[in-house]
């Protein structure tokens, strides 16, 4: 059985648990305390993961989980949610008409946003903010308070997918990628904010948050140069070959030290190969986004 018994406090009003992700699919799971409710920052992967979140999220902050925001529409973040019966989900309208037809929305209170969210509550407040790039409607939650960012699967962070973005396909539109533009765009957002700790979707936390938009502005726009050049060239996507970019040097030495080695090395290049294609399909204006 999943507990989830490792909240970590982050801050006074702010808890995670990264260790269900080492025992189940699921994303790391952060809860946000407004005094008299809470916020549950996604729902793990399975109603399992879900149910102990939220009795921990319950139990942590000893007042009820009044709203249960998604980041976006992908499983690992959405398969806790039928344990927030009693909450409100909220989530971003471009969010919620991407949501598989299979999670029925209609049977749970539903709030949602076009573009930015604010609740307020007592002297803390909350920012929810549309910056899509991972998939469509894809959001941030934003506490100013304590300089806390979750920025769900925009970031994954150590070994985890060896520390590389995920940039896969938009659900349910399996021709359109990740969008790179969006991603540059919204960490330019990210560097204006007073920020301590950034929370990925998958991963460890971020504690020097200026330096790691740094790095990973620099690493997506090595790619971006990388691939406008090849393409120029007359390229095709399987001709183009990823650049050795420290992330990506970064990325072999995980792999090489975990075992199974040759499995994480398939992994790996498979892995690098959606993201490759994420590029050439964005830079290469093969498949426009929505
Ligand atoms: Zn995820």
């Amino acid at each position: 059985m999943i507990k989830v018994e490792n909240f970590e406090s982050v801050t006074k009003h702010i808890v995670v648990d990264t260790s269900t992700q080492r025992v189940s699919r699921s994303c790391v799971l952060g809860g946000i305390s407004l005094g008299n409710y809470s916020i549950a920052i996604d729902s793990g992967d399975s109603l399992e993961v879900g149910t102990a979140f939220h009795k921990g999220l319950e139990s942590h902050f000893k007042v009820p989980v009044k709203y249960l925001f998604f980041t976006h529409t992908h499983n690992d973040h959405r398969g806790g949610r039928e344990a927030f019966f009693d909450s409100v989900f909220l989530m971003s309208q471009k969010c919620r008409e991407n949501m598989p037809k299979s999670v029925r929305l209609s049977k749970f209170a539903v709030e949602t946003f076009e573009e930015k969210f604010v609740l307020e509550e007592s002297d803390l407040s909350v920012e929810f903010i549309k910056v899509s790039g991972h998939s469509i409607g894809f959001s941030v939650a934003y506490f100013p308070k304590e300089k806390v960012l979750f920025a769900g699967d925009l970031f994954i962070v150590g070994s985890v997918n060896f520390g590389l973005p995920f940039m896969s396909f938009y659900q349910n539109k399996p021709k359109r990628t990740g969008n790179p533009e969006e991603y540059l765009v919204a960490f330019e957002l990210f560097k204006k904010m007073d920020l301590e700790v950034i929370i990925p979707g998958h991963g460890d936390l971020v504690y020097d948050p200026q330096k790691f938009l740094k790095t990973q502005t620099a690493f997506f726009n090595g790619l971006k140069t990388h691939f406008i050049a090849a393409i120029a060239e007359g390229k095709t996507v399987e001709e183009i070959d990823m650049p050795q970019l420290e992330p990506i040097i970064k990325a072999y030495n995980i792999a090489e030290k975990k075992k199974p080695r040759s499995k994480n090395i398939r992994f790996l290049e498979h892995y690098l190969d959606t993201l490759k294609t994420s590029f050439y399909n964005y830079y290469s204006g093969k498949f426009h986004q929505v």
